[in-house]
């Protein structure tokens, strides 16, 4: 793990009248330069060639960094041209899945928004159980060998595949079955019951300059076929066997009901507690509980996400909820910029970068 005085010292030689927000071209990169440019800094995108059109269509990149392969951004040469661009680069889902959490935190020295050491927990599922249940938030059971498997369970393999490959089973013969049928990998899995509810998934933002953790916005994940197969009515489907795969396609937006939001935000705060216990100083800026709620209305979380979500592009003019505390178009990519500005505006950067 690169040290935080290694980053500190590269940031020594930055001139933050330039910085540039930079990140990799995908998944939430349009938002993130948005709020980058909203906030009057420059910005950086590093893509593959075949992607420059996107960013150039949308002229949200003062400058491109071209690479064939993404895991280029680890190569001395493209990291000094980032330094050269007084560069924070801004981690999101398909950044650490892309370069790997191992890359980052030991390879990269280019500043990154946000504590480097959150990588590991979110790595590991192990990891993110002992921090979210720590944080008192209930998590679905899991089952440590097929045969103590005695309710519906998902089983799920490692990164964030977009629930590529998950499959359901009820008992250890189905599990086998379906195990069987998997390619690939599939050595690493994880055995986790199915609770059945709904899905919600709060997106929060710890500021550390503002001391407070913020609800920014929410959403439901559009999965397939699982999202296809409601449409489909029970007599049609009768007989007709089609295995559920959990394959996210895209974001739709969401306000909770308004009385779950006070245990919203009490597992969101629980969380940034104990990530300052178990990591300090713990999570910084955004991140996601991927919850489900039950018919009682209790929430469940299986996941936690310690950095933007995909699920936030839907608001690059802001949420009812961020409307609510901003009164501006404050989308999380934007959140993020606010708060380098206000971090450079009270000389306290080195709090959020490492
Ligand atoms: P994940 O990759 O863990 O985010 O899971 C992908 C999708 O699978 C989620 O968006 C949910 O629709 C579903 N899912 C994951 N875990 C569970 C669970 N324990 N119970 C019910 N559905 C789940």
């Amino acid at each position: 793990m690169l040290s935080h005085e290694r980053i500190v010292k590269v940031v020594s030689k930055y001139n933050l009248a330039e910085l540039t927000i930079g990140t990799l071209g995908s998944h939430s990169a349009l938002q993130i330069l948005k709020g980058a440019r909203d906030e009057g800094f420059r910005t950086l995108v590093v893509c593959r060639s075949d992607q420059t059109h996107v960013y150039q269509h949308f002229g949200l990149a003062d400058e491109f960094v071209i690479v064939d392969n993404y895991k280029d951004l680890l190569s001395h040469e493209i990291q000094e041209q980032l330094l050269e661009h007084n560069v924070i680069l801004i981690p999101h889902g398909s950044f650490v899945e892309y370069i790997g959490s191992e890359n980052i935190s030991n390879k990269l020295y280019v500043p990154l928004f946000g504590n480097r050491r959150v990588l590991e927990w979110e790595s590991s599922r192990d990891k993110q159980r002992e921090l979210l249940e720590m944080a008192g938030i209930k998590m679905p059971k899991k089952f440590d060998t097929p045969e103590e498997i005695d309710r519906l369970v998902m089983v799920k393999f490692p990164g964030a595949k977009g629930g590529k490959g998950y499959f359901l089973a009820k008992n250890k013969r189905e599990f086998e079955q379906k195990l069987k049928k998997v390619k690939g990998e599939k050595k690493y899995y994880t055995i986790q019951e199915y609770v059945i509810g709904t899905l919600i998934y709060p997106h929060y933002f710890y500021s550390p300059i503002l001391s407070r953790t913020e609800l920014m916005s929410m959403d439901i994940r559009y999965e397939s076929n699982i999202d296809g197969l409601t449409r489909i009515p029970e007599r049609i489907l009768k007989g007709y066997l089609v295995d559920p795969s959990y394959v996210v396609t895209g974001n739709i937006p969401l306000v909770a009901r308004e009385s779950l939001l006070p245990k919203i935000f009490e597992m969101g705060e629980n969380v940034i507690k104990v990530s300052q216990k178990l990591f300090p100083p713990g999570m910084v800026g955004p991140f996601c509980l991927e919850c489900i709620c039950t018919p009682d209305l209790e929430l469940w979380a299986f996941e936690i996400s310690a950095r933007i979500v995909a699920g936030t592009n839907l608001y690059v003019q802001g949420s009812p909820y961020s409307q609510l505390l901003w009164n501006e178009p404050m989308s999380t990519g934007r959140r993020i910029a606010r708060e380098i500005k206000l971090a450079l505006e009270k000389n306290r950067l080195l709090e959020l970068i490492y």
